[in-house]
C-alpha cells in the first residue's frame, strides 16, 4: 500500500500526477519489453525516438502549435534561456525591451547586459511587484531585437491575463511556471521558453518553442551548443538529450490528454484558485494578499500574515498536518501555494479548510 502522499505546494520541483509516477514505476526496469529502462536505451534506437518524437507532437496539439514554430528540448534551465536569447538575437549597441515583473525578469535582464543594450520598457518594482503592468503605458521601439516578458512571476505570485501585441518586434516569454496551465496563442510570440520542473515534468528539460524566422535572424558567432539553430537542425538528438526526463515530460502531456485537455485543466486551475483566494478574502484581514487582484496568478498565490511570528506558527502547524512548500520565496518571506496543473483539488480544499481552521483558533 502506498503511504499517503503528501500534500504538496512546492514552487518547483513540484507536484507530478500520481498516475504518472505510477506508470513510469511499471515500465522503470523494462520498457516496452526493451528488457531496458527509458533511461539505458540509445538515444539513437527507434523506441526511444518514438518516445521523444511523441512529446513534441503532444506538446504541439495540446498548446495548438502552428507549422511555422519548433519545439526544442534543451538542458540548462530556463536560466540558461536568460543568457541564450541575448545571445542569440542581441548583439552590442543593439537593443531589447524588457518588462520587469520580478525577480526573474531581473535575472534575465541582467544576462541581457552582458551581450547587447537591454532597457526596462516598464516595471512595477516600486509596487513590490504586486501587479503587471498596463498594456495601454508600455513603450518600445520599432528597432528592438525583441520585448521580453515573465508570463507568471512565480515568486511575487502575477500573473499576465493578456500579452502585449508588440507587432513585428518578436515577443519572448519566460513561461516556466504557467506553461499549459491555460490557453495561449502560440502566434502572438517569436519565442517560448519553459523549464520542465514546475508544470511539465521532472527538472532537467527546458522546452523551446521557437518561430522558424528566429532562427534565420540568430547570430552564428557563438558556441554551437548554444545556438537554436543546432538543435533544431537536429531534432534536439544533436547531443544526448535528456532523456527519462522527455519521457516524463510525455507522459505528463498524455495525462493533460486525459484530463480532457487545455481547457479542462484551466477550469481545474480557476477552481483550485479560487477557494483559496476566497479563503484569503473572506478571512478579514487575517490573510493578507500579496498580488493586486486583477493581477493575480492561478498558479502560484502569496500571501502574509499579520505578523512573522503567526507565519512561523502557520507553517510550522502546516507541515505537521501534511502540507508541503508552503514557505515563500527565501527573498521576499511570507507564504506561498503553488498549485500547479498537477496539484489535486482535493490538496487545495485541505489547505482551505486548515487556513480556516488555522485562523478560528489564531484569529
Ligand atoms: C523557476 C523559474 C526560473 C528558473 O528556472 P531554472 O530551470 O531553475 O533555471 C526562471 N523563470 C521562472 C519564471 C521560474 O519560475
Amino acid at each position: 500500500m502506498l503511504k499517503q502522499r503528501a500534500y504538496n505546494f512546492n514552487a518547483g520541483p513540484a507536484a507530478l500526477p500520481l498516475a504518472v509516477l505510477e506508470k513510469a514505476q511499471k515500465e522503470f526496469v523494462d520498457f516496452q519489453g526493451t528488457g531496458m529502462s527509458v533511461m539505458e536505451l540509445s538515444h539513437r534506437s527507434a523506441t526511444y525516438e518514438d518516445v521523444h518524437n511523441q512529446a513534441i507532437a503532444r506538446l504541439k496539439s495540446l498548446l495548438s502549435i502552428p507549422d511555422q514554430y519548433e519545439v526544442l528540448f534543451l538542458q540548462g534551465g530556463a536560466s540558461l534561456q536568460f543568457s541564450m536569447i541575448p545571445m542569440n538575437f542581441l548583439s552590442s549597441g543593439r537593443q531589447a525591451g524588457y518588462i520587469m515583473t520580478g525577480s526573474w525578469s531581473e535575472k534575465a535582464f541582467e544576462e541581457a547586459t552582458l551581450f547587447g543594450e537591454p532597457y526596462h520598457v516598464a516595471s512595477t518594482k516600486e509596487n513590490h511587484y504586486r501587479s503587471i503592468p498596463e498594456l495601454n503605458k508600455l513603450k518600445y521601439n520599432k528597432n528592438d531585437a525583441y520585448i521580453h516578458v515573465t508570463s507568471n512571476n512565480t515568486i511575487y505570485g502575477t500573473q499576465w491575463k493578456t500579452f502585449p501585441q508588440t507587432g513585428d518586434v518578436p515577443l519572448i516569454a519566460d513561461m516556466s511556471s504557467d506553461i499549459l496551465s491555460r490557453p495561449i496563442d502560440v502566434n502572438q510570440f517569436g519565442l517560448i521558453y519553459a523549464g520542465a520542473q514546475k508544470n511539465l515534468g521532472p527538472a532537467g528539460v527546458t522546452v523551446v518553442i521557437i518561430r522558424k524566422d528566429m532562427l534565420e535572424k540568430a547570430n552564428t558567432a557563438i558556441p554551437t551548443m548554444l545556438q537554436y539553430s543546432t538543435h533544431a537542425e537536429k531534432n534536439s538528438l544533436y547531443h544526448t538529450p535528456p532523456t527519462f526526463g522527455i519521457y516524463m515530460l510525455g507522459e505528463v502531456l498524455a495525462w493533460i490528454e486525459e484530463q480532457g485537455g487545455i481547457d479542462a485543466i484551466t477550469k481545474r486551475n480557476e477552481g483550485k484558485a479560487k477557494i483559496i483566494y476566497d479563503t484569503i478574502d473572506q478571512s478579514n484581514g487575517f490573510y493578507i494578499g500579496h498580488a493586486e487582484k486583477d493581477s493575480r496568478s492561478l498558479m502560484n498565490i502569496t500571501f502574509r500574515l499579520q505578523n512573522e511570528e503567526l507565519e512561523k506558527e502557520f507553517l510550522t502547524k502546516a507541515k505537521e498536518e501534511g502540507f508541503v512548500g508552503l514557505n515563500g520565496h527565501r527573498s521576499v518571506g511570507g507564504c506561498r501555494a503553488s498549485t500547479y496543473n498537477a496539484v489535486p483539488f482535493e490538496a487545495c480544499t485541505a489547505l482551505c479548510h486548515f487556513m480556516i481552521d488555522f485562523q478560528r483558533k489564531h484569529g
